[in-house]
């Protein structure tokens, strides 16, 4: 099955019933590929944010008692569900955020990988009994659910981003109200669907789609609402950390990056083209991990950016439903002029346009994958993130001045480094400050393994067993006169 017409809900999800905004108003979603609007959400605010949290607090009472074989049950179920409906939550994420049809369904795969990992997970969350300095009493560490959990999500992986929030949660005995990115909204209200169809009681998976400062802001403000987790960028991450403070909330965020990608004259070269691509043009350049910029010693720079080219070549543009499509659009306008005003800068400072360098034939937020040489520190996306199909290539000579170049930005999210050099490798993991280090592979995100920024890039840990440790708390217990 394909269609994804009984998975698009057009409508929010609050206290286990579909609800419009109390204006009546919507709001548009629509296809980057195309530009035509394939459905409308509620256009609310903090009315129904307040009812979807009063909603996920009195599920919390119940919800958060129930035997973790009852918790542990659903989510496999929900799994299930994921996976029976990959093709059309793949199709209806291509429709509203444009990736390509093989990525989309590979964000659903590892998205119901990460509620499988925490339903595994919670059952090894165990507590501790520590040694008592003194016999007559007994001292115990216990873990419990933090409380109502607010999530806001990314358009960029609208999916994948909220199953690495909703699985620890919901594991942990957490309920949530969730606020999905208003360019991808109907991949998360998908999510509550597939909930509500396995059994997740009512109030425990609350979804509110409409204006983020005002949903936001009622999450944030809220008393009941005891931990945020944030994806996106790192301008709104600081006001939500600021925001947090009036009520102590646990936040995590996990934020922008300026990854570097180090190819040293040791390298086995076409490794180092397979991995560039793949952290580079992935989701279009649109991912948090995607390579900012590419440091290329001197001995193998000119055959590295030959074979890069090479490679780019044989990228395809086109609409992400379309067979052999390797580049959607990008999301939205905004984002090509980004890309655009790059460009514009390090050509006037130097830079050569070696591929590409301008919006495709294809017309819409289509762009031509693109690459620069010849970039240099005065360059604008030296400093920025770019989020686009746009690869900016540094030429560098000793190891010392590549990791310097690496480490001078506020961000610290992830790095590349291809080497064969064993000392090296053990250099980069010291010296490089960075949460995810990729040697010799331009794609590390896994669910086993933590995921989290270094740095301007976050706080907190998603994914591995440290994912789960954000949803719960730690409470000590002093049993005295035994
Ligand atoms: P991007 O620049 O990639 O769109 P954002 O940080 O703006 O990243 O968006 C990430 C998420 O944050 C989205 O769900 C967006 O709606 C939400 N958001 C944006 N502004 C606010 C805000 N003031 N309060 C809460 N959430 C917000």
């Amino acid at each position: 099955m394909s269609d994804f017409s009984s998975l698009m809900k057009q409508a929010n999800y609050i206290g286990g019933k579909w609800v419009g905004a109390d204006s009546g108003k919507t709001l548009d979603v629509t296809n980057p590929a195309t530009g035509e609007v394939i459905g409308t959400v509620p256009d609310c605010g903090a009315a129904e944010t307040d009812r979807a949290i009063a909603a996920a607090a009195e599920a919390f009472a119940t919800y958060s008692r129930t035997d973790l074989s009852f918790r542990v049950d659903l989510l496999h179920k929900l799994v299930q569900a994921l996976l029976d409906n990959q093709e059309p939550l793949a199709r209806l994420l291509t429709a509203e955020q444009g990736k390509p049809l093989a990525e989309a369904r590979g964000e659903i795969a590892i998205g119901a990988a990460y509620v499988r990992w925490f339903a595994e997970e919670i059952r090894r969350a165990k507590g501790e009994i520590v040694p008592s300095p003194t016999s007559d009493r007994r001292l115990l560490v216990t873990r419990h659910p933090v409380g109502v959990v607010g999530a806001i999500t990314p358009w960029n992986f609208p999916s994948s981003m909220l199953a690495r929030k909703l699985g620890p949660a919901l594991a942990a005995g957490c309920t949530m109200v969730i606020k999905p990115a208003e360019a991808t909204p109907f991949s998360g209200l998908a999510w509550a669907k597939l909930a509500e169809d396995v059994g997740f009681p009512p109030g425990v998976i609350n979804v509110v789609t409409g204006s983020p400062a005002a949903i936001g802001g009622a999450i944030m403000a809220s008393p009941d609402v005891r931990k945020v987790t944030f994806t996106g960028s790192t301008r709104v991450g600081k006001l939500l950390i600021r925001q947090s403070a009036d009520t102590v909330k646990k936040v995590s965020m996990e934020l922008g990056g300026n990854a570097p990608f180090l190819v040293f004259d040791d390298a086995d070269l076409e490794a180092a083209v397979q991995g560039a691509m793949i952290s580079k043009f992935r989701n279009m350049g649109q991912t948090c991990v995607c390579t900012n910029r590419f440091y290329i010693q001197s001995g193998i720079h000119d055959a590295f950016v030959e074979r890069l080219k090479e490679a780019v070549g044989e990228l395809k543009l086109g609409e992400g439903t379309r067979q052999g499509v390797t580049q959607g659009p990008l999301i939205n306008e905004a984002a090509v002029q980004k890309v655009e005003s790059f460009i514009a800068d390090a050509t006037k400072k130097g830079g050569t346009i070696v591929k590409g360098g301008g919006r495709s034939d294809l017309g819409g937020t289509f762009f031509e994958p693109t690459i620069i040489t010849g970039a240099n520190g005065s360059m604008n996306f030296t400093r920025e993130e770019i989020f686009g199909p746009l690869a900016a290539i540094y030429r560098f000579g000793e190891e010392k001045e590549a990791i310097e170049a690496a480490n001078a930005t506020a961000y610290g999210l992830a790095a590349y480094a291809y080497t064969r050099d064993v000392g090296r490798i053990f250099r980069l993991n010291e010296e490089l400050e960075y949460g995810l280090i990729g040697i010799n592979s331009g794609l590390i995100t896994t669910v086993e393994a933590p995921f989290g920024g270094l740095k301007e890039s976050g706080l907190g840990n998603e994914g591995g067993s440290q994912g789960l440790e954000d949803y719960l708390e730690l409470k000590y217990v002093c049993m005295a006169g035994i």
